[in-house]
């Protein structure tokens, strides 16, 4: 089954995707990885939602990626003793460590060392930034606050700290457990939200010690001062622009979303644009204009992926938020702007092998006007370096192992196929030219790049490229 577009899709599971039907109907609509929500999902629900979603897999024989998504340190209000209150601008209202329903001049923050980090100065959104206060007095348990923008607040509402270093790890120790869950049911990727530095990534990485891929969520400015430092040691990118736009001003989620594609482009790490794409399907069936413009946006930009939340978890329409999704992806990629905004970003290649032979072979692809661009791959760095590469030839990565097909199926542009390891160079290329054919990248008598590390195996070490003819006895098999 191949699909016509480059740019992936991420669908999030909920109530309204559960069972296996929906899930085949997301797939063969579009969806190229799923992701599980651990704010939403216990761990047994988790366990049969990954079963469901292998099953799924083995049926179509393509890799699925599975996303395992952390709910991480949402802070949160304690309760209010007669209902929800009324906050009015301008006056004084004060977070303390005081075990006690709240009222409208007080109300309980039950985390201690938020009130020990919090300065003068520093603002607090709650209920995503419905209401915003400024710190005005700290007194190490307790902090006086103004009111700058009132409203209503009721029991337990979120609360933001845009200005404040949160002396905590990205993982409550409920992510630590729905982590080490994830892990053992044998996922693909793992999410980590409101990542405020490298250290936060690498404490995940000491954690899952190689069993799935680490995304950072980039939705705090404290992330976004960091960003190289938590690119680098992270294996991908999420634009997370729901909190984002609650911790940053609106209007500069636009600019930090292009900053944070091309970024990860450079890196050759893929990154995921997520948040309210298409919010409107959520009861509609059909999108807004804005919503259909910020999508192809995504896909103009090079995002390796673009991601469904609510739409396909909670919404009337999932299967529609999909392939509307599919079709939007296929058309922009069909338009000729698209090729030249592709392109006009290529990063130059790094200074090693694999990028040298990377960027060679999508040139001699293209001069040549060959059918694929095929990587045999063990890690999957090889199909990671050619993405970046962004090719206007289709990219088909051949992998021996189930979990780096998987984890590839987020990546911009690249057909996963799960194979047995070539015996040799000459199987490498007969199969090579017998896989292209079979999925549909190839006819006979037309030619295809391989690109590989030999011998094979040796994660990391590309160092061949050879052109070779898909011949009529690839058609036998
Ligand atoms: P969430 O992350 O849906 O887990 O909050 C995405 C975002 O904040 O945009
Ligand atoms: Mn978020």
């Amino acid at each position: 089954m191949r699909r016509l577009r480059r740019i992936k899709i991420l669908a999030t599971l909920g109530p309204a995707s559960s069972d296996s039907a929906m899930i085949r109907k997301l797939f063969e609509a579009g969806a190229d990885v799923f992701r599980i929500n651990m704010s939403h999902t216990p761990h047994d629900k988790m366990r049969e939602l990954v079963k469901t979603i292998r099953n799924v897999e083995s049926s179509y024989g393509r890799p699925i990626g599975i996303l395992v998504d952390l709910q991480g340190p949402k802070l949160r209000l304690g309760s209010f003793a007669n209902g929800p209150i009324q906050l009015n601008n301008g006056s004084n209202f004060i977070l303390d460590s005081i075990k006690e329903p709240g009222d409208e001049t007080r109300v309980y923050l039950p985390h201690p060392e938020i009130l020990a980090a919090l300065k003068v100065g520093d603002a607090l959104l709650l209920d995503d930034g419905k209401v915003r206060l400024i710190c005005e007095e700290t007194q190490g348990d307790r902090a006086v606050t103004r009111v700058v923008i009132g409203g209503k607040m009721s029991d337990r509402k979120g609360v933001s700290l845009p200005d404040t270093d949160l002396p905590m790890s990205a993982m409550t120790n409920k992510d630590r457990a729905d982590l080490e869950a994830a892990c053992e049911t044998g996922i693909d990727w793992v999410a980590l939200s409101f990542v405020q530095r490298a250290e936060d990534v690498v404490e995940a990485k000491r954690m899952i010690r190689g069993r799935a891929a680490v995304m950072a969520k980039i939705e705090k400015p404290q992330a976004i001062d960091r960003l190289e430092d938590i690119l680098d040691v992270s294996d991908a990118l999420m634009v997370a622009r729901g909190d984002l736009g609650v911790e940053m001003p609106l209007e500069r989620v636009p600019s930090l979303q292009k900053q944070m594609t091309r970024m990860a482009r450079r890196a050759g790490k893929p990154v995921v644009v997520a948040t309210q794409m298409l919010e409107s399907m959520i009861s509609s069936p059909v999108p807004t204009r804005a919503e259909v413009s910020d999508v192809a946006t995504a896909v103009y930009e090079g995002a390796d992926a673009i991601m469904l939340s609510a739409e396909s978890a909670a919404g009337k329409y999932p299967v529609e938020a999909v392939s509307t999704m599919n079709r939007i992806g296929e058309e922009v990629e069909r338009d000729v702007t698209y090729r030249t905004v592709v392109t006009a970003q290529r990063p130059d290649p790094e200074a090693t092998a694999g990028d040298a032979i990377a960027g060679a072979a999508r040139q001699i692809a293209e001069t040549l006007d060959l059918s694929a661009i095929i990587c045999w791959t063990s890690s999957g760095s090889t199909a990671l370096r050619v993405a970046r590469e962004r090719p206007k030839v289709p990219v088909v990565a051949i992998t021996p192992s189930l979990h780096t097909g998987r984890k590839l199926s987020a990546v911009w542009g690249v057909h996963c196929v799960v194979a047995e390891d070539a015996k040799d160079q000459d199987d490498m290329v007969e199969r090579a030219g017998r896989i292209a054919f079979r999925d549909g990248f190839a006819k006979s008598g037309q030619r295809v790049i391989i690109v590989a590390g030999v011998p094979l195996g040796t994660p990391g070490a590309t160092n061949m490229v050879r052109i070779a003819y898909v011949g009529p006895s690839d058609a036998d098999v």
